[in-house]
C-alpha cells in the first residue's frame, strides 16, 4: 500500500503550492489529479491576482475591499491573512519564474479588478492561471526525489480509521482501471470547484464537486453553500467566460438601448463594481426588458485601444472570433451572467484543518472563508497559493509528530464494490448525461442570480428525483482502459450531493447577501442572518443545518454602495 506523510488530492494551484510547501518542510509527498496536473482548471484563469504591492497601496484596503466585496460574510481574521501575505507570494512567483507583466518602466504592471479600490491586479496577459501553473509545476520536478505524483488517478472515497481521522483515500488508475489504498498522516483536499452543478458554466467538465462531496459524506461541515457566484460576462448558450480583465482595460456594457446602465446601478464604480451588483445590474436590465432577444447585453471592448487589446486580451480575442464570430476590436460582444464560481465549500480555518482530524482543504474546494457572500475578481488565485501553502505547512508539521495511521483495506473494497456496483447495472434507466443535463439547467434556472423560495423547492424536489435516478442509471463501458464513463457516474452522484447543499443553503437563507438575492427578502438582514449557514450529511436525507458567526476584527458592516 503506497503511504505518505502528506497526501493531496488535486494538483491546480492549491494542490501544487500545498506540495511544494509540504516537501520543503521535509514531509514525503503524494500529488494525485484526474487528469494531468496542467490541464488543472487552474489553467483557465485569465485576468490576475490580487496584492496591495505597490508603495502606495496597503494590504489594509486590499482587506477592507474584500470584506466589503463579501457583503460582510468573509471571517475578517482569514482575510487579513491573506492580504497582509499577497505581496511576498507575488513576489515568491516572480522569482520561481512567473513572467508577470512589467510597465514601461520596468516595474511588475497592474490593472485594475471590480471591487478594488486600487489597480492590484498582477496579471500575464490574459493568460495568468496558466503561466502560473506551468511555473508551478516545475517546481514540483525540482522535488521529485520528495513529491510522488499520480497524474490521471481518481480519487473516489477519503479514508478513515477507527476514531474517525482521515488516514488516506482509495483512488483508481484511469489507465487501467486499477483501484489503490494510499495511507496517509494529513490529506489535503484541493479537488477545485463545482462549475458542473450548472449548465451552462464557465468552469471545465472536471469541476464536479468530488472533493466537497467526498469530505461532506464522511462527516466535514460545509459552508456557505448557498453563495454561487454568477460573473457577469459570459457568452450565452456556451458560457465561456470574457475576463473581467476587458472591463478593468476599460471595457463598458451597454443594454440594447445605447444605454450605459451601470450608472444607474453603481455611479462611482460603473462597469468595475463587485460581481454580484453588475451580475445583479444585468439581469434586471434583461428581465426588464432592455436587453437584446437573446437574453443578453452588450460588452464593448472597442473602447480599449486596439492594439493593447491585441497585447493584453489575446485570448479573449480569439475566443470572440472562434466561440461568437466576433471581432471584438471592432465591434461589441454579446454576453450575460454565467455560473462561475463557488465561494462556499468544506469548512476549514485558517491552517486548512477541516473538522475531521488529519483533513485538510484549500482553494475553490475549501470555504476558509475569504470570498464570504460574492468573490472579489483575482482574489482565487491568491486563495488558492497563500491557503495552499498553509495547509501544506501545517500538514506536514501535523505528519512529522506521529507515526503512519492504519487505513483498512476494507474501505478499499467498498470502493471496489461500488464500481462493480455501477459497472453492473442493467440498461433501462436514463442516462447519466441526461440527468446531468436536467440538473445543470434546472439550476441555472432556479438557483441563479435571482431567487425564490418557491424556486428553490422546486429545486430541491428535483435533485431528490435525480438522485433515485441516478442510482440506477446504467453505463454503456464496462471496460478497464479509460473508462470515462463509470467516473461519469460517481461524479454524477457528487454533484447531486453538492447541489443539495447548495438549495438548501439557499432556502435557509431568508435574507439577501452577497451572490444570494432572494426576491421574497430582498434586504441584508445583519440582525439575523450576519452568520454562516453550516451543512452537515444526515444519512440519506437532507443536509443538518447549523450556524457558526461571522469573524469580524475591524470593520463593522456598513450599507454597501459602489
Ligand atoms: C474561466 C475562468 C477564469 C478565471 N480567472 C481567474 C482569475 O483571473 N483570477 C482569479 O483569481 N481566479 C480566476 N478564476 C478562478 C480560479 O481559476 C479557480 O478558483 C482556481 O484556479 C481553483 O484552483 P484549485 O487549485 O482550487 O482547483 P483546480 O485548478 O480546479 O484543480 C483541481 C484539481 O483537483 C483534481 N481533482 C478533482 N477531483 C478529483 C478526483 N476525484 N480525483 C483526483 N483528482 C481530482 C483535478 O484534476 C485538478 O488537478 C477563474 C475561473 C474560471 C472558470
Amino acid at each position: 500500500m503506497p503511504a505518505h506523510d502528506v497526501l493531496i488530492i488535486g494538483a491546480g494551484l492549491a494542490g501544487q503550492r500545498a506540495a511544494l510547501a509540504a516537501a520543503e518542510a521535509g514531509a514525503t509527498v503524494a500529488i494525485m489529479s484526474k487528469v494531468h496536473p496542467v490541464r488543472s482548471h487552474s489553467n483557465a484563469a485569465a485576468g490576475g491576482i490580487n496584492a496591495a504591492l505597490n508603495p502606495d497601496d496597503s494590504w489594509e484596503s486590499h482587506a477592507f475591499d474584500t470584506v466589503k466585496g463579501s457583503d460582510y460574510l468573509g471571517d475578517q481574521d482569514a482575510i487579513e491573512i491573506m492580504c497582509r501575505e499577497a505581496p511576498g507570494e507575488v513576489l515568491w512567483l516572480e522569482h520561481r519564474g512567473v513572467t508577470f507583466h512589467r510597465n514601461l518602466e520596468g516595474k511588475l504592471g497592474t490593472r485594475a479588478f471590480g471591487g478594488a479600490s486600487a489597480a492590484r491586479t498582477y496579471y500575464v496577459a490574459d493568460i495568468t492561471g496558466q503561466a502560473l501553473l506551468h511555473v508551478l509545476y516545475e517546481q514540483l520536478m525540482k522535488f521529485h526525489e520528495r513529491i510522488d505524483r499520480y497524474e490521471e488517478w481518481f480519487v473516489t472515497a477519503l479514508v478513515q480509521d477507527d476514531d474517525g481521522n482521515c488516514c488516506g483515500a482509495v483512488a483508481r488508475d484511469i489507465r487501467d482501471g486499477t483501484m489503490e489504498l494510499f495511507a496517509a498522516k494529513s490529506t489535503i483536499q484541493a479537488s477545485g470547484g463545482a462549475g458542473q452543478c450548472f449548465k451552462p458554466t464557465t468552469n471545465a467538465l472536471i469541476c464536479t464537486g468530488d472533493g466537497i462531496a467526498q469530505s461532506f459524506r464522511i462527516g466535514a461541515p460545509l459552508m456557505d453553500m448557498e453563495m454561487i457566484q454568477y460573473h457577469p460576462t459570459t457568452l450565452a448558450g456556451n458560457g465561456i467566460l470574457i475576463t473581467e480583465g476587458a472591463r478593468g482595460e476599460g471595457a463598458h456594457l451597454y443594454n440594447a438601448q445605447g444605454e450605459r446602465f451601470m450608472e444607474k446601478y453603481a455611479p462611482n464604480k460603473m462597469e468595475l463594481a463587485s460581481r454580484d451588483v453588475v451580475s445583479r445590474s444585468e439581469q434586471t436590465e434583461i428581465n426588464e426588458g432592455r436587453g437584446f432577444p437573446d437574453g443578453t447585453v452588450a460588452l464593448d471592448i472597442t473602447k480599449v485601444p486596439r492594439k493593447r487589446t491585441l497585447e493584453a486580451l489575446r485570448e479573449i480575442v480569439n475566443i470572440g472570433r472562434d466561440f461568437a464570430g466576433v471581432d471584438i476590436t471592432r465591434e461589441p460582444i454579446r454576453i450575460r451572467p454565467g455560473c462561475h464560481y463557488i465561494m462556499g465549500g468544506v469548512k476549514t480555518d485558517v491552517w486548512g484543518e477541516t473538522d475531521i482530524p488529519g483533513l485538510y482543504a484549500a482553494g475553490e474546494v475549501a470555504c476558509v472563508s475569504v470570498h464570504g457572500g460574492n468573490r472579489l475578481g483575482a482574489n482565487s488565485l491568491l486563495d488558492t497559493l497563500i491557503f495552499g501553502r498553509r495547509s501544506g505547512e501545517h500538514a506536514a508539521r501535523r505528519a512529522a509528530g506521529m507515526t503512519m495511521p492504519a487505513a483498512s483495506e476494507a474501505a478499499l473494497a467498498d470502493e471496489r464494490r461500488m464500481v462493480a456496483e455501477i459497472m453492473g447495472r442493467s440498461g433501462g434507466g436514463r442516462r447519466i448525461s441526461e440527468i446531468k443535463d436536467e440538473l445543470g439547467t434546472m439550476m441555472n434556472e432556479k438557483c441563479a442570480v435571482f431567487r425564490t423560495h418557491e424556486g428553490l423547492s422546486e429545486a430541491h424536489a428535483t435533485i431528490r428525483r435525480l438522485k433515485e435516478e441516478a442510482s440506477v442509471a446504467a453505463i454503456d463501458d464496462r471496460g478497464t482502459v479509460f473508462n470515462q464513463d463509470v467516473l461519469g457516474a460517481i461524479e454524477l452522484g457528487y454533484m447531486l450531493d453538492v447541489a443539495e447543499c447548495i438549495v438548501v443553503g439557499a432556502i435557509e437563507r431568508r435574507e439577501s447577501r452577497g451572490a444570494q438575492f432572494r426576491l421574497d427578502f430582498p434586504e441584508r438582514n445583519d440582525g439575523e442572518w450576519l452568520k454562516h449557514i453550516n451543512l452537515s450529511v444526515n444519512g440519506g436525507g437532507a443536509p443538518k443545518i447549523s450556524y457558526s458567526p461571522v469573524t469580524m476584527t475591524q470593520w463593522e458592516p456598513q450599507e454597501r454602495t459602489y
